[in-house]
């Protein structure tokens, strides 16, 4: 049976292929792409639409690999009525389509240190989905509270307590869409704190390979613990280290590279598939435990469907054969 969808104000495409929508350019088609012109749009269209019917909201995909066979929901992307940035005093309160990068910038000009928001390509929505941070801040040391509207349609407040901040996870219900975050920031010199976004560019461009389609870290960095649950001494494992001792860096399948510049970064050489790029992922699972007996799991999020035989789970595999 063939679905139909409330008629909102914003813009609603069936059938739509995601892969422009995503950093790493790959992924098949969403059931629909939801647009919302605003809140009102947005809340009118998650209450009239069918309960039975998914619903996952995204930023600008710069997480993401979306699978082939696309996504069996509606996707939400949130754009122009959803990217105010307003200041008061200390506290910062962007719309979820604030890209990070600006609200860092505006904050600074106001002589508030969010100066760790500067070099993550994602916007505000998916910074605190995600607990997004680096250099030492996490968006959980300045969060306020955000709003939200559930998958019926109501709007309401989170605090830091519903969302349970953890690494670069929180609890969010599912369907549930961020509209609006405010974070509390200390106040700083605004040359200073330019100045400081400007290093912390040139050592991402020194270090990452940023001019490339990738996702950012594709793995978390190993807790420290081995294959046999026991502590080990070492707890400062560098998911790059691990897989450079695997012998891994520049390896590839297909157009999926682990990048020769910082080999814990994935990147689509040209006409990587989803496929390609996760089969890649789970290949360096399984050669780095069958090396070190160390596990990695993702911190690229994996949605949708595949397109064919789904991949094995390359560490299960390992395991499996008593590597
Ligand atoms: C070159 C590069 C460098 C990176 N460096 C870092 C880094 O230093 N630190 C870091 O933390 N991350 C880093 N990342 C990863 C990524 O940028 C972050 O995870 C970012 O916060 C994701 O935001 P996004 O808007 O792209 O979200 P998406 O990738 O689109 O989505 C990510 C998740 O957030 C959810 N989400 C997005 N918007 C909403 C919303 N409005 N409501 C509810 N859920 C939502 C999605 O459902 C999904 O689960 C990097 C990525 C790249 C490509």
């Amino acid at each position: 049976m063939t679905q139909t969808y409330p008629t909102p104000r914003g813009k609603l495409t069936e059938n739509r292929v995601l892969s422009d929508l995503t950093w790493l350019r790959v992924g098949g088609p969403a059931d629909a792409l939801f647009q919302p012109a605003d809140l009102a749009d947005l809340q009118g269209f998650l209450a009239a639409l069918d309960p039975s019917v998914a619903v996952f909201p995204m930023g600008v995909g710069s997480n993401l690999i979306v699978r082939d066979g696309g996504i069996r929901a509606v996707v939400i992307r949130m754009g122009r009525g959803f990217n105010h940035i307003n200041i008061y005093g200390n506290r910062v309160t962007a719309g979820v389509a604030a890209l990070d990068a600006h609200v860092a910038r505006k904050a600074a000009e106001a002589g508030l240190d969010l100066t760790f928001l500067r070099t993550i390509p994602g916007a505000i929505g998916g910074a605190v989905r995600m607990n997004a941070g680096c250099y030492g801040s996490y968006v959980a040391d300045h969060f306020v509270s955000a709003r939200a509207v559930t998958r019926e349609g109501a709007l309401v407040t989170l605090t830091a307590d519903d969302l349970n901040f953890q690494y670069r996870q929180t609890d969010l219900p599912e369907g549930w869409v961020i509209v609006e975050a405010t974070f509390e920031a200390e106040s700083a010199d605004p040359e200073v704190l330019a100045a400081r976004m400007e290093e912390q560019l040139a050592k991402r461009d020194a270090t990452q390979p940023v001019k490339e389609r990738s996702a950012g870290s594709t793995f978390r960095n190993p807790a420290g613990f081995s294959s046999t649950g026991k502590a080990d001494d070492v707890h400062d494992l560098k998911a790059w280290k691990v897989i450079d001792d695997a012998g891994l860096r520049g390896f590839s399948i297909g157009g999926a590279q682990m990048s020769e510049k910082h080999s814990n970064f994935m990147i689509n050489t040209g006409e990587a598939s989803a496929h390609d790029l996760e089969l890649l992922g789970e290949t360096v699972r399984k050669k780095v435990f069958q090396n070190a007996g160390l596990t990695l799991q993702w911190e690229i999020k994996r949605i949708g469907e595949f397109s064919g035989e789904p991949i094995p789970d390359g560490l299960a595999e390992a395991q499996k054969s008593g590597a």
